[in-house]
C-alpha cells in the first residue's frame, strides 16, 4: 500500500478551503494552516456574487466552469451558506451600452451559459426599483450568491483536513516552518494565503486592491437580482485610478449589500468616506430608493490582484513541491472551485476542463513586480 501524498495548504480562505477539499478528494492527507478565522481574510469581506465574467477567454472559461461546480455543490451546502440563484442583471444606461450586450451574450452562449437580452420595458418590469429611462440589460439567470465564510468552512470540514492554528513563516525543502517553530512535513505545499502569500513568496506579481462594501437596514427596497452596471466596469474599474461602479445585491434578510469600489495599494482598512460617497452616489443614480435607506455597517477588504487580472494557479516554477493558488482579485469566491480543480489536476497529473488556458506563474516571467 502506498502512503497518501502529504499536502499542506497555507490559508483557510475560500481558495485554500476549495483546494484542501479537491486535494483530499484525490486522496491526499491534507493539513491547512490558518492563524485567523476560517473563511476570514478577503473571503469574509467579499460580496459572494458568483458571476460569469468575459473580460478574457481564460476568465470566461474559469468563471463558467466554476459556476458549473457551484451548481453541483449547492444542494449539499448548509442553509447558513445562503446560496441563492438570484441571477445577475447587467444594466445598460444607454443604447451604446445596450449594444454591448450582444457580444456578451454570444460569449456566454459559447461558454454554455444562458442569458436573456432585455429592453427598457422588460428591465423595468423585472426590477421596478431601477430608475426610469434605462436602456435595457442582460439577465444571466444561472449566476448566484453565497455567504462565502460558511461555504469555506463547509469545504474544510468536508475535506477532513487537519486545521493547524498557526502561520507558515517559511517554505523549506519537504516541510513548512510555523510561527511556533514547529515544522510540518509536506510533499506538496499550496500557498493560498491571498495577499498574505507575498510574505512567503515576495517574487509573485501581486498587488492589494482595496474595496468598500455597505449593508443597509432591513426592508425598504424590493430588488430580486444582483444588479451591476454594464458600462463602467469595463472602463474605470480596469484602470489604475480609484474607481466605483454600481453593484447591488439583495440579501435574504431584506437588506441590500452595496458595492463596489477599487483602489490599488491602500493597506489601511479604514473606510475612505469620499470614495464611499462616490460609491453611494453611483448606486443612487441607478436605484434612487437607496437614498432613503440607512446604513447598518460599512467595511473594507483587500483583493489580491495580478497584472492581467487572472489568478496564479499551479506550480511555483522554481521551488520543488511548491504550488500557488492566489491573485483572484474580485472573483475568488466565484472561481475558487475551478481553481481547485486546475490545481489538483496539476498536482496529480489528472485531466482538467481548463487545460487550454495558462494560469501559471510562468506567464509573468520577465514582468517586473507590479
Ligand atoms: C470588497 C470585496 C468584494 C468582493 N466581492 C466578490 C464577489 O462578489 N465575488 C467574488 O467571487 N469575489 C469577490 N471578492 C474577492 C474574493 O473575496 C477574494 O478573491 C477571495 O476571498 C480570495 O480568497 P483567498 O482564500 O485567496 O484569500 P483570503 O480569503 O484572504 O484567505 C487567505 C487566508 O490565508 C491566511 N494566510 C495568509 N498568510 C498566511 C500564512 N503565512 N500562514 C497561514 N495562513 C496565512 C490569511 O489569514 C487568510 O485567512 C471580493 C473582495 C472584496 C475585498
Amino acid at each position: 500500500m502506498t502512503s497518501a501524498l502529504r499536502a499542506v495548504v497555507v490559508g483557510g480562505g475560500m481558495v485554500g478551503a476549495a483546494c484542501a477539499d479537491a486535494l483530499a478528494r484525490h486522496g491526499a492527507a491534507v493539513s491547512v494552516v490558518e492563524p485567523g478565522p476560517l473563511g476570514g481574510g478577503a473571503t469574509a469581506a467579499g460580496m459572494g456574487h458568483l458571476v460569469v465574467m468575459d473580460d478574457s477567454p481564460a476568465q470566461l472559461a474559469l468563471t463558467a466552469r466554476s459556476l458549473e461546480l457551484w451548481d453541483a455543490l449547492a444542494p449539499t451546502l448548509p442553509a447558513a451558506a445562503d446560496y441563492r440563484g438570484c441571477g445577475t442583471l447587467w444594466v445598460a444606461s444607454d443604447d451604446e451600452e445596450l449594444a454591448a450586450v450582444q457580444p456578451k451574450q454570444a460569449a456566454y452562449r459559447a461558454a454554455g451559459r444562458t442569458s436573456e437580452v432585455l429592453d427598457a420595458a422588460e428591465l423595468s418590469a423585472l426590477e421596478p426599483s431601477l430608475r426610469p429611462g434605462l436602456a435595457g440589460g442582460l439577465r444571466v439567470p444561472g449566476d448566484a450568491v453565497v455567504y462565502a465564510p460558511v461555504a469555506a468552512a463547509f469545504l474544510l470540514e468536508r475535506s477532513g483536513a487537519a486545521v493547524i492554528r498557526d502561520s507558515v513563516v517559511e517554505l523549506e525543502d519537504g516541510e513548512v516552518r510555523l510561527g511556533s517553530g514547529a515544522r510540518v512535513a509536506a510533499d506538496v505545499v499550496v500557498v493560498a494565503g491571498g495577499i498574505g502569500s507575498l510574505s512567503l513568496l515576495p517574487e509573485l506579481p501581486l498587488r492589494q486592491r482595496k474595496g468598500h462594501l455597505l449593508i443597509t437596514e432591513r426592508g425598504g427596497l424590493d430588488v430580486t437580482h444582483q444588479l451591476v452596471e454594464l458600462g463602467y466596469l469595463k472602463s474605470a474599474h480596469a484602470s489604475d485610478a480609484d474607481s466605483v461602479a454600481f453593484n447591488v445585491q439583495p440579501r435574504p434578510t431584506g437588506q441590500l449589500l452595496i458595492g463596489s469600489s477599487r483602489q490599488f495599494d491602500r493597506p489601511d482598512a479604514a473606510p475612505e468616506w469620499f470614495l464611499l460617497r462616490r460609491m453611494l452616489d453611483r448606486a443612487r443614480a441607478y436605484l434612487p430608493g437607496v437614498a432613503a435607506l440607512s446604513a447598518l455597517r460599512v467595511w473594507t477588504g483587500q483583493r489580491c490582484a495580478t497584472p492581467d487580472h487572472l489568478p496564479l494557479i499551479g506550480w511555483h516554477g522554481e521551488r520543488a513541491g511548491v504550488f500557488v493558488a492566489t491573485g483572484h482579485e474580485g472573483l475568488g469566491i466565484t472561481t475558487a472551485l475551478g481553481t481547485a480543480e486546475v490545481l489538483a489536476a496539476q498536482v496529480f497529473g489528472t485531466p482538467s476542463a481548463l487545460t487550454a488556458f495558462d494560469f501559471g506563474v510562468g506567464r509573468f516571467h520577465g514582468v517586473a513586480h507590479a
